[in-house]
């Protein structure tokens, strides 16, 4: 198959499969072997020596896991993809691919993913690594510090959680390039149908595939994926060497989901984009995030980083009255939108950051975050968005009572 010849939403469908010669199934089988054998010893010293193409051992590579790096790469671009246990898992496999290492510094995005900053600061700052938090949109401010503290790493999220900030990546890559430092970008939220980072600068591109890559809720990983091979190299070796594998079984779960990701993604985000610009009328509701209600210099970071007229299908809300309370009341009256702390999904689904993805952020910096304890942030679904709006209203109704 002309990989990039084909538009993202045919690769999706085709994209790693049927590449064994000869009469194969259509659907990559789940390779359940540990170990592989050959003819002769020959045959396997040429498979361990790579003069010989093969598999020899799960934890260094397997067929299924192939299909689905294959088929992400291809999405993604760069130099090649490999697939983790979970997305945590491909943060810290692309943190150490970029050479984290005793006293260099990173500089991260404040307003990334809660377990993100707590493996900084928690597992990585034991090790002599200093992480510095920063607000990425505002680049002047950016700019500057990155002058100053000369970081090895910068990371961002395409799409930030739960305020969904788009973050202009050209620019933080141009920044990053300026003092010597790798952009990781955390395409997590906006999935490569909206956004291909590496097209706008980054050096490493990871996933939680546990998201929209799968899609329906039942099934953990994390993709990273290199711009360049000894990037690559380093997570294979990382791969190998720590063992933070993805099962098989799961690989062919993720590999199924991306199926359907250009369908899902597009009702999603239509179904957002109605709902975001319902609510930011409804007087129930006091502030509606959603990045395509933006103007301005936000609009056109939208507009240079994500697909054009598309906005990700994700909408936070604080309500009127923009208490716990309140927010508690609202969530535990939904009937239709799911209670649960991921996002992505088939379903819609609803999470109080201040209790959930941000409970172990400090209140004070919670809010000066303008992560309220109102607010509460929805993964929209591909539900029929009359239903949707339906069960958000009636338990605005009884937020308000
Ligand atoms: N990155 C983002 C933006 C996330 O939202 C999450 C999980 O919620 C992760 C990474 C971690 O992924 P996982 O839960 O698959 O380890």
């Amino acid at each position: 198959m002309a990989g990039q010849q084909l538009d993202i939403a045919t690769r999706l469908v085709h994209a790693g499969e049927r590449q064994v010669p000869g009469a194969v199934p259509v659907s990559t089988p789940i390779y359940a072997s540990v170990t592989y054998t050959y003819g002769s010893m020959a045959e396997v010293d040429k498979v361990f020596g790579g003069e010989m193409p093969g598999y020899v051992y799960s934890r260094y590579a397997n067929p299924t896991l192939t299909a689905l790096e294959n088929a992400v790469h291809s999405l993604e671009g760069g130099f090649g993809a490999s697939a983790f246990g979970s997305g945590m898992a491909a943060l810290h496999a692309a943190l150490l691919a970029c050479e984290i290492a005793s006293g260099c510094t990173v500089l991260a995005s404040q307003d990334l993913y809660g377990a993100t900053i707590g493996l900084l600061h928690n597992v990585f700052t034991s090790f002599g690594i200093d992480t510095i938090m920063v607000d990425y949109s505002d680049l002047a401010a950016l700019e500057k510090k990155a002058r100053e503290v000369r970081p090895r790493i910068m990371i961002a999220e395409t799409v930030s959680n739960p305020l969904l900030k788009v973050a202009d990546l050209a620019c933080c890559a141009e920044i990053a390039h300026a003092v010597g430092a790798r952009l990781i970008v955390d395409n997590t939220f906006a999935t490569p149908y909206l956004c291909r980072p590496f097209d706008l600068g980054a050096d490493m591109v990871v996933h939680s595939a546990t998201k929209y890559l799968a899609g329906h809720g039942d099934v953990m990983g994390g993709i990273a994926i290199a711009r360049e091979e000894p990037q690559h190299n380093a997570l294979r070796s990382i791969m190998k060497l720590a063992g933070g594998i993805m099962s098989p079984y799961d690989a062919h779960e993720i590999l199924r989901g991306l199926k359907t990701l250009a369908l899902r993604v597009e009702r999603q985000c239509s179904n957002a984009r109605t709902i975001a610009e319902k609510l930011s009328a409804d007087r129930r509701v006091a502030r509606v995030h959603y990045p395509g209600l933006a103007a301005g210099e936000a609009r056109r970071k939208l507009e240079r980083t994500l697909r054009p007229s598309y906005a990700g299908a994700m909408v936070a809300i604080e309500l009127a009255n923009n208490t716990k309370e309140g927010a508690f009341r609202f969530m535990d009256a939904l009937r239709l939108v799911v209670r649960s702390t991921s996002l992505g999904d088939v379903f819609s689904s609803a999470l109080h950051p201040a209790t959930a993805s941000h409970r172990d952020v400090a209140p004070a910096r919670r809010r000066a975050l303008g992560i309220t304890d109102g607010l509460v942030r929805l993964s929209i679904g591909v539900e029929h968005v009359d239903d949707i709006l339906a069960d958000v209203s009636q338990a605005l109704d009884a937020s308000a009572a």
